[in-house]
């Protein structure tokens, strides 16, 4: 199958990239490198099976693909803040391209959602069936709404189109390739142990998050595009840690020595968030296999090796 997927240069991108490089398909690559990098997807550059498009899915592309996984938008706070009218037109402007992509070719369409359109949550855990508990005019809204209007846009292509998609609502994940000033919080505790830094634990701590491994959820977004099932579906790992007593386990697995620094919590930060998997469970027979201590040494690992071989690490 020939396979187009956006955003591929980044984070999940790449490892989904792996797994259907490594199932023999045709995939073609399409990024515009803003929270992306080459270096992701380096081992494919010279194989016959693999094309690398460097172009904005804001602007429209004609393009003749069997399937299409839509990830395409920056997933930090960090990086969807800093530009936040182009992180909407990301998600806006972007999925309708890539749903028009989809009409034209009859491919099947893919969208990576997320937890965020719950919102800061009054349901827990979260079903897909809760509607969600949005601040419109936040400053989390340009991501959060926006991708509540991709899953919109998504549904009434499909009613309308009849074009085939399947919707995933992605619960945290880490592992390997997150960008080292990401400003998410796994990466953050990790590169400030290695480099003997406080770890930066906003508010008290006491909010809550579940982290799922990628290549758990890239596991996931395979059955789910193979499934007759169409979404929305929760992917995440239903353990749930609050974020205090991750400081603390990667304080224990990198540097013992590494002092804990409160910093403010963030505007409309969600107090606590954790997938309700019985859907992915059921329709999917999916559930996470890698428990966070282990995902955790694989993501220490690859920071380590990055970090050692641009001279940045000062913790052995
Ligand atoms: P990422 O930032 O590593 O990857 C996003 C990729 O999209 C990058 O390669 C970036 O360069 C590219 N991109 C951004 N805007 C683009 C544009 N206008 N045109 C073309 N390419 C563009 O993030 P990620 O963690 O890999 O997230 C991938 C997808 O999964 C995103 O849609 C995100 O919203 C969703 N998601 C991720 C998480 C998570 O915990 N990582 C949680 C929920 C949802
Ligand atoms: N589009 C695209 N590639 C295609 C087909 C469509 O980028 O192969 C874009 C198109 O430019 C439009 C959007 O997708 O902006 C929605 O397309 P659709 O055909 O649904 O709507 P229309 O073009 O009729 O407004
Ligand atoms: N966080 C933190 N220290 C950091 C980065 C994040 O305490 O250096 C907190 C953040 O306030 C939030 C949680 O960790 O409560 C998860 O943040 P992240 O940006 O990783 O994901 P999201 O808030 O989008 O779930």
């Amino acid at each position: 199958m020939r396979i187009l997927v956006t955003g591929g240069a980044g984070f999940i991108g790449s490892h989904l990239i792996d797994r259907l490089m490594g199932a023999n398909h045709e995939v073609i690559c399409l990024d515009n490198f803003y929270t992306g990098r080459k270096q992701n997807v380096l081992q494919w550059l010279n194989h016959p099976n693999f094309e690398l498009i460097r172009h904005d899915v804001t602007e429209p592309i004609r393009l003749e693909v069997d399937q299409i996984y839509h990830l395409a938008c920056p997933a930090s706070p960090v990086h969807y803040q800093y530009n936040p009218v182009k992180t909407i037109k990301t998600n806006v402007m972007g999925t309708l391209n890539m749903l028009g992509l989809a009409k034209r070719v009859k491919a099947r369409f893919f969208l990576a959602s997320t937890s965020e359109v719950y919102g800061d949550p009054e349901v827990h855990p979260q079903p897909e069936e809760y509607r969600g508990s949005v601040n419109t005019i936040g400053i989390r809204s340009c991501y959060d709404e926006g991708k509540r209007v991709a899953e919109t846009l998504a549904f009434d292509y499909h009613r309308q189109n009849d074009v085939d998609i399947r919707v995933v609502r992605i619960f945290n994940t880490y592992g390997p390739r997150m960008l080292e000033n990401d400003g998410r919080v796994v990466s953050n505790f990790i590169v400030q142990a290695l480099q003997g830094h406080p770890l930066t634990v906003y508010g008290d701590g006491s909010q809550t998050r579940s982290f799922c491994y990628v290549s758990d959820l890239v596991e996931g977004f395979i059955r789910l595009m193979d499934n007759d099932y169409i979404g929305p579906i929760n992917l995440g790992n239903p353990g749930e840690y609050t974020i205090l007593e991750l400081a603390q386990s990667i304080q224990k697995m990198v540097n013992p020595d590494a002092a804990l620094k409160h910093e403010p919590l963030p505007q409309d930060d969600p107090r606590r968030r954790q997938p309700d998997i019985t859907k992915a469970k059921t329709m999917l027979k999916w559930e996470p296999v890698v428990p966070l201590k282990e995902g955790l040494e694989l993501t220490i690992a690859d920071f380590r090796t990055r970090l050692e071989a641009e001279g940045k690490l000062t913790v052995s």
